[in-house]
């Protein structure tokens, strides 16, 4: 296939391109850097199946040539306001990229009777009354709230593409992401692991907001490209989650990252200077998943923290 990757240039838009790229496929990966980085696909310099345009999928978007798959990744997804990356720092390119970037690549799919994938996220089922998370559960958000101008612009996203599936019959699927750790991150954008970890290497103690008792569950990033991989190549339609299923509260999680790094300086305790509605709780049910594309997570947290590790450590310099 031809397929074109909107977010090539961020941590998982780069890790799809490697993966389909592996497959035999050719890619052609599109960003506007607004948070990914260049040097996530500088290794793909050369590679003859590989095409790479600079462009914000907010404006109208031309691909010469066919296009098999359009799966659109670009999207700000930080929900740290102290990361000038996140999405509370860029409310509008969200919304834009979530509204206008899924207009735009629907309509690339539809002109080239392309696959469509649009990748959502958990935080369309917003701070959930419903735990786990199915699929069905209609979420709960609030449309003006801190965290709107993602969840609404996914929402919306999500709408679109059932819209062009019924009305267009553009074959369309949707990917609900549950947070996804790995290589590639950004180290500065205020996520949870990435700031523990580098305070870990750092023999730092590790920032707790709140007293840590709101929940998550992380996922490797090999394991969602083997999910996302899979609903790829079927022919499902309606959202599946992915995501780990194993839940921990954070405090859980950095005592975790302390053990596994061996980290002496335990964790300091610190208002939640976050916006308020961090959701509370957060788990996936991946029975769909499970059931449709045989698929279920293959890496324990330990063995991908220790993935993630040279990685981090080059970034930090520190070897
Ligand atoms: P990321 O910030 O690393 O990657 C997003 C990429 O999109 C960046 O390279 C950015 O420059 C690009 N981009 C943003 N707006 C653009 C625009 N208007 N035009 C062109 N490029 C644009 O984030 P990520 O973690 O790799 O997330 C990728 C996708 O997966 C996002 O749509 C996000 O909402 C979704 N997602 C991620 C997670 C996770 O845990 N990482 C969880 C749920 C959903
Ligand atoms: N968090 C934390 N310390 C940090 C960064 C994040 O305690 O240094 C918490 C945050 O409040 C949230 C959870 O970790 O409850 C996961 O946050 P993240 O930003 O990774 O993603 P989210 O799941 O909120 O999208």
């Amino acid at each position: 296939m031809r397929i074109l990757i909107t977010g090539a240039a961020g941590f998982l838009g780069s890790h799809l391109c490697d993966r389909l790229l592996a497959e035999g496929h050719e890619v052609i990966g599109m960003d506007n850097f607004i948070t990914g980085n260049p040097q996530n696909l500088a290794h793909l310099a050369g590679n003859k199946r590989f095409t790479f345009y600079e462009h914000d999928v907010s404006n109208y978007i031309f691909v010469p040539g066919k296009v098999d798959a359009v799966l659109h990744f670009a999207s700000p997804a930080s929900p740290n306001p102290k990361s000038p990356r996140a999405y509370f720092n860029l409310p509008i390119q969200t919304m834009k990229a979530g509204a206008l970037g899924t207009h735009n690549t629907l309509g690339v799919a539809k002109a080239h009777g392309a696959k469509y994938m649009l990748a959502s996220t958990s935080e369309i089922y917003g701070d959930p009354l419903e735990h786990p998370q199915k699929e069905t559960y209609p979420g709960n958000v609030d449309p003006i709230g801190p965290r709107a101008v993602y969840d609404e612009a996914k929402r919306f996203a999500e709408a679109l593409t059932m819209a062009y599936h019924r009305t267009h019959g553009v074959d369309t699927r949707i990917v609900r992401i549950f947070n996804t750790y790995g290589p590639r991150m950004d180290l500065e954008d205020g996520r949870a692991l990435p700031n523990f970890l580098k305070q870990a290497l750092l023999g730092q103690p590790l920032t707790v907001y709140g007293d840590g008792s709101q929940t998550r569950s992380f996922c490797y990033v090999d394991d969602l490209i083997e999910g996302i991989v899979r609903l790829l190549y079927s022919d499902e339609h309606l959202p599946v989650n992915l995501g780990n299923p194993h839940e921990m509260t954070i405090l859980e999680f950095a005592e975790a990252i302390n053990r596994i790094t061996g980290n002496k300086a335990g964790v300091v305790f610190l208002p939640d200077a976050r916006s308020e509605r961090d959701p509370q709780r957060r788990q996936p049910d991946i029975t769909r998943a499970r059931t449709i594309l045989g698929w279920e997570p293959k890496i324990s947290l330990e063995e991908g923290i220790r993935r993630t590790i040279p990685y981090f450590k080059k970034q930090m310099g520190l070897e």
